[in-house]
């Protein structure tokens, strides 16, 4: 029998009603002769009520209880899910991730996958059960802790069970119809995509598109699950993310993405020597801070200002570190500015055609909209701006590239 694995998101299993909705259409996969596999996440915002309660409680909860109370919530809407579906005269069982043999390391909150044991998933299926799996949850292979694979976790644990078990594809169940050139509440007119590839998706996805976790991406890329990103509440066909076809003629770009959530970090009159780089980023590696671009300026007497951007999550952390760093490496002091936006452009076909940046640019210019910060990759170019232009620079650049055009082969810029 063929196997599916399909992942529900929180809010597809955020009430008793949308538990339902997913049990019928769990037995409907399985009418129609396929093995299934069910990935949960918790429901609706679970997750972050049990983190609220923990911090009202301690300021740095300790991991291992913090992971123990997580796993909590997929737990509750995994066997919730086993009652509905069993309600419905299919055999169904849940699992949580230790059950279902989701070998971990021991970093609490962002445990890796190093093994996957499905014995106790093939038997059920051989069986005759529908499996219901929790996701965002493992067990440690040294210490058999229970641990957690980091927020947006049950999009990994469905790639990584989908791969063990040689499903192929995954199927991943959300509250959106699939992946849209950009954010639809900032730009009525984005269109959804047909088809991403891997490294379009971990492109999009690192530059703020909240579609799916990056390390699931990652692990399908690495493994060839094909995902297939579609709504919980109607039936269309979503998008699909898979290894990248032949390029299409003249599709050049695939999203406008825009993150808010970072802030602009920079060290001045840092002393212009080999070494201090490598000083400052290893401390910020140390603490586990993950940056992203990174500006430095000509130097002058001796000295430059060094600029970077990291998630304002971890900002209580980067002012420890540079405080710190002001002091190990002589530089003058730090600043934080956490009113910026990251506006990136997206796609595979840019790698074939100069211009793209400078037609970005361009478009930019024409608004009036000052750029701060540039970092590319060969497939991605990202700007940082001022926050309060973030959505008016979405709606320039996706009309500028013609992204609302369905089926769209926008015209090659000049440069
Ligand atoms: N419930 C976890 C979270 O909110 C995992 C997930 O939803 O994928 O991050
Ligand atoms: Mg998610």
């Amino acid at each position: 029998m063929p196997i599916i694995v399909q992942k529900y998101g929180g809010t597809s299993v955020g009430t008793v009603e949308r538990i339902q909705a997913v049990a019928d259409r769990v037995v409907r996969a399985r009418e129609d002769g396929n093995d299934v596999v069910v990935v949960v996440s918790a429901m609706g915002h679970t997750t972050d009520e049990l983190l609220a309660m923990a911090s009202e409680i301690a300021v740095a909860p300790d991991p291992r209880e913090l992971d123990m109370l997580l796993t909590a919530g997929e737990r509750i809407a995994m066997s919730l899910l086993g009652i509905a579906i069993n309600a419905r005269g299919c055999r169904a069982a849940s699992y949580t991730g230790s059950q279902a043999g989701i070998m971990t390391d021991t970093q609490h909150g962002s445990a890796r996958i190093v093994e996957i044991r499905p014995k106790r998933i093939f038997e059920a299926l051989e069986g005759g059960s529908v499996v219901v799996l929790a996701g965002f949850q493992g067990l440690s292979l040294s210490q058999y802790e229970i641990t957690t694979l980091g927020r947006g976790g049950s999009d990994l644990t469905a790639v990584a069970m989908a791969s063990a078990i040689g499903a192929g594809v995954c199927e991943i169940y959300t509250d959106v119809t699939g992946v849209y050139t950009t954010d639809p509440r900032i730009e009525p007119r984005a269109r959804k995509l047909d088809v991403v590839s891997y490294d379009e998706m971990l492109e999009l996805a690192a530059a703020g598109a909240n579609v799916l976790q990056s390390r699931s991406v990652e692990y399908a890329r690495r493994t060839g699950v094909r995902l297939h990103v579609r709504s919980s509440f109607e039936d269309e066909v979503g998008t699909w993310i898979q290894e990248a076809e032949e390029p299409m003629e003249g599709v050049l770009i695939s999203g406008v993405a825009l993150d808010t959530d970072e802030a602009k970090v920079t060290l001045e009159r840092v002393p212009d020597r080999p070494g201090v780089a490598a000083t400052v980023f290893k401390a910020i590696a140390d603490d586990a801070i993950s940056i992203d671009m990174i500006v430095q300026n000509v130097s002058h007497a001796g000295a430059t200002d060094l600029s970077f951007t990291a998630p304002r999550a971890d900002l209580p952390r980067v002012h420890g570190v540079m405080e710190r760093l002001v002091k190990e490496i002589g530089a003058d002091s730090y600043t934080i500015d956490d009113d910026i936006a990251k506006l990136s452009l997206v796609g595979a076909g840019m790698k074939n055609h100069p211009g793209v940046a400078a037609d970005m640019f361009d478009s930019l210019a024409g608004e009036g909209i000052n750029i701060e910060m540039i970092s590319t990759s060969p497939i991605r170019i990202s700007c940082v701006i001022r926050a309060a232009d973030g959505e008016r620079a979405v709606r320039v650049v996706h009309g500028r590239f013609s992204l609302d055009e369905s089926g769209s082969s926008p015209e090659i810029p000049t440069g």
